[in-house]
């Protein structure tokens, strides 16, 4: 099975209003092994002021909470600690954020750091925002994947990719109708047309020995496949690479380890054969098949 959750948020997160007790509780309900709290660090989160939040924490006080929590359950399960960075790409602000991030991940010992794209031309495309005004939805997801190669280019202290493309998830209604006709985004999502760019971001991670992750929140979604989808899953394997990391992205409790099975059962007949978990910031191999 599998044996970690490693992408979690708790009330840490402005968008999350569970406390860090409830979703190791829940964990250990559900009989895992290990789990990985990855709170957001969107830092100068653009849309502030229509969100009303700012999706930052006090890593002062993060850190000694999860601290106390890794002594107080550490009989029961091997509590994680890591973060969820928000990566930009506009040249106004992206070297201060990502010189920022540097030192952040320098002075706390984290275990594992997500690098993730949610904003991008000082938006966030989630709230229907001008992103969308001037691109139809393949031009959209195009310029999305090109700001994640540039992020994953530019930084380098990040330890898996998050959500490769979860921006699909984003696009508005008035993006998916053509020909008086309404469309799914499934009609319209072909990875294979952005193989271009995502051999660059899948090489690159290859390359310089980063994860890839899957996360099952697209299950969540009744995507049909998680992030990313299964044709890139399948090019990531084909290009060479097996560092996959697993998380449910899971806000609420009920939310946690969302669709592992599924998961698991796509990666083994992908031939995925191992999770990876980051303690550390080191990668350690954990077998998806208990028989093996
Ligand atoms: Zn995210
Ligand atoms: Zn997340």
């Amino acid at each position: 099975m599998i044996k970690y959750d490693c992408h979690l948020h708790t009330s840490f997160s402005s968008d999350s209003k569970t406390p860090p007790e409830v979703q190791i509780e829940r964990a250990i309900e559900l009989g895992m092994k290990g789990m990985c709290i990855t709170d957001h660090m969107d830092r100068e989160f653009p849309n502030l002021e229509r969100s009303g939040m700012s999706f930052v924490f006090e890593p002062d006080e993060y850190f000694p909470k999860m601290q106390e929590l890794k002594e107080k359950y550490k009989d029961r399960i091997d509590l994680l600690i890591g973060i969820e960075l928000g990566l930009r790409n506009e040249p106004e602000c992206r070297d201060r954020i990502n010189e920022w991030y540097d030192e952040l991940l320098g002075a706390y010992p984290f275990d594992f750091a997500i690098g993730s794209t949610h904003c991008l031309e000082f938006t966030d495309p989630y709230y229907s925002s001008p992103y969308w005004d001037d691109k139809d939805a393949k031009k959209g997801i195009r310029v999305y994947f090109e700001a994640v190669l540039e992020n994953i280019t530019r930084f380098n202290g990040y330890d898996s990719v998050g959500h490769l493309d979860y921006l699909i998830r984003y696009v508005p209604e008035h993006r998916l109708k053509a020909d008086g006709r309404l469309y799914t985004i499934n009609d319209i999502y072909d990875p294979r047309e952005y193989f271009d760019i995502l051999d660059e971001i899948l090489k690159k991670l290859i390359d310089n020995g980063k994860a890839l992750e899957i996360n099952t929140a697209g299950l969540k979604y009744g995507l049909g496949y998680p992030h990313p989808h299964t044709t890139i899953l399948k090019r990531y394997m084909e290009l060479g690479g097996e560092m996959i990391t697993i998380g449910s992205d899971g806000h609420r409790p009920e939310h946690l380890c969302y669709g592992f099975r599924e998961a698991r059962e796509m990666m083994e007949s992908l031939g995925f054969k191992y999770q990876c978990v980051f303690k550390a910031r080191k990668p350690v191999m954990y077998h998806i098949d208990d028989r093996a």
